[in-house]
């Protein structure tokens, strides 16, 4: 029954009116009858009358009672939970669905505000879901971007290291440049490479790699620093980047070549801060590059740098190796190696190889008189004079002590006795630097032989040649002779 009564409003109203009123009301018939019966004790005529009066007031005043009971009852049960609720359902329509409503009864008022309470818990339930959700799609993005820009980055370590091995495989600049130009076309997507380098003694920009569609008569075409787009970027040791070719008057449309239309990117070959050339990469359309791209082509620009410089270096100290201090020209081992190319391709071709056998006379007398300072001055005269007798595809090489060997590629035996003759008439007019600015003049003995007449091999040439030249000195020095006594010529 109290639970009955927790529960129900309208059982709550009524009993919250009825009971006060029923109390007011029998008390008040209580006074009534009370009072009626006094009356009539000593004057029932006028009891009547008293009670009927006493009836009408009294249901008078037990009507506004229960009035005013029925009035706090519902201002108490009904009005008052309405109005807290109302409040929240106003805070809560605003948007604020963290308010609760107060649950102040377990009546209907009561259940409604706890309904509505679910109602608001399950709303910010799925506003919590909803942001999570948003949260898990904002961050599932930002991963996603981060995953293509370390993929973007992986691949551009990828194209630099595969770079930086092609080129750093051989320590041939021309293969190197080669190897790079075949990377930018493949791995770069450029349609056009080029490469220009600076050389030292004319300060000019000579292009020295070609790849894509480059077209193969501009290489070895020469630059000024400063001229076009490469020579500035040359001349500024600055990468510079032009979106449009056809839009950029700097760009100096190369001698003879066709128009090129798209973007160009020169970017300086720096090597320990020294500017080593310039890489030309171009893309058929505009605008081709990103910034990322032209950072990556100016890593690579610095990894093929380092190769090149690598490469000179390399070929630097090979120059040296084969190259003999005192003279200048090639040495020993130089000369067994070209021995050995010139031998092959003569047997493979069938062409003639000549070989001069060549000794100063009396050069003894030379150091016993001025000094061995000046017999190395005068050791390297004669390496000069002869070297610069004889044509670019000869070699001329110190073989020992006051000998010196001249390789004559295609020249047959004849033929090199000619050559022989004028170096010795050459050497014998060349007045070589003395002691002071005492002149100083010797001569040479030579010894000819050829491969096939004489000999089939290198040490049986060598041998006839120096067989010859002893030959020489026997009759006399200041001559010539050959490895066969029949065809000797004299001085
Ligand atoms: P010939 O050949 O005419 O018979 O007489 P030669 O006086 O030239 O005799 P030989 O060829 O035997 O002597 C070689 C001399 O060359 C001996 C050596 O002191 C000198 N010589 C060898 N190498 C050098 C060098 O590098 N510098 C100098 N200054 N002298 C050298
Ligand atoms: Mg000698
Ligand atoms: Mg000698």
């Amino acid at each position: 029954m109290w639970k009955q009564l927790r529960r129900s409003l309208a059982l709550k109203l009524i009993l919250a009116s009825a009971i006060p009123s029923a109390v007011a009301l029998v008390a008040g018939l209580w006074a009534l009858i009370a009072h009626t019966r006094r009356i009539a004790a000593v004057d029932p005529a006028r009891a009547f009358g008293e009670l009927r009066d006493g009836a009408v007031l009294g249901t008078l005043l037990a009507l506004t009672f229960a009035g005013i009971a029925i009035a706090l009852a519902a201002r108490h049960f009904l009005i008052k939970p309405i109005q807290s609720l109302k409040r929240v359902m106003a805070r809560a329509e605003l948007g604020e669905f963290l308010v609760r409503a107060r649950v102040q009864s377990e009546d209907e008022l009561g259940q409604l505000a706890r309904s509505f309470n679910t109602m608001l818990s399950r709303i910010t339930d799925q506003a919590v879901h909803d942001i999570e959700t948003h949260e898990q799609l904002q961050l599932q993005e930002e991963l996603q971007a981060v995953n293509a820009r370390l993929a973007g980055h992986v691949g551009e370590m990828e194209l630099l290291l595969e770079v930086a091995k092609a080129i750093s495989s051989t320590l041939d600049l021309p293969e190197q440049l080669d190897v790079l130009g075949k990377q930018m076309c493949a791995r770069f997507g450029v349609v056009e490479f080029s490469v220009m380098l600076l050389d030292e003694a004319s300060h000019q920009l000579i292009i020295e790699a070609i790849a894509g569609d480059a077209e193969p008569s501009v290489r070895g075409m020469r630059f000024h620093l400063g001229e076009g787009i490469a020579g500035e970027a040359a001349a500024r040791g600055e990468t510079i980047y032009v979106p449009d070719v056809e839009r950029e008057k700097r760009f100096v449309q190369q001698k003879g070549q066709r128009r090129i239309s798209g973007s160009l990117l020169s970017v300086p070959l720096r090597s320990k801060g020294r500017i080593l050339g310039v890489m030309n990469v171009i893309r058929s359309h505009r605008n081709a590059f990103s910034d990322q791209e032209i950072r990556l082509a100016e890593a690579i620009a610095a990894q093929a740098a380092l190769s090149i410089a690598n490469a000179r270096l390399y070929q630097q100290t090979l120059e040296l190796s084969f190259t003999d201090s005192l003279t200048g020209v090639p040495n020993r081992r130089h000369l067994f190696l070209r021995l050995e190319q010139e031998h092959s391709r003569s047997v493979r071709f069938g062409e003639p190889l000549s070989l001069l056998m060549v000794d100063l006379d009396n050069f003894k007398n030379v150091n016993d008189r001025h000094g061995h300072l000046v017999g190395d001055g005068v050791l390297r005269g004669v390496a000069l004079t002869l070297r610069r007798n004889v044509r670019k595809i000869d070699l001329v090489a110190r073989y020992g002590g006051e000998e010196f060997v001249v390789l004559l590629p295609r020249v047959a035996k004849p033929e090199a006795i000619e050559v022989a003759e004028k170096l010795r008439r050459t050497v014998a007019a060349t007045v070589l630097p003395g002691p002071g600015n005492a002149p100083v003049t010797l001569t040479i003995s030579v010894g000819v032989a050829a491969l096939g007449p004489d000999a089939e091999d290198i040490p049986g040439l060598l041998e006839k040649a120096d067989a010859a030249l002893y030959e020489a000195k026997r009759q006399g020095r200041d001559r010539v002779a050959t490895a066969a006594p029949a065809a000797r010529a004299s001085a």
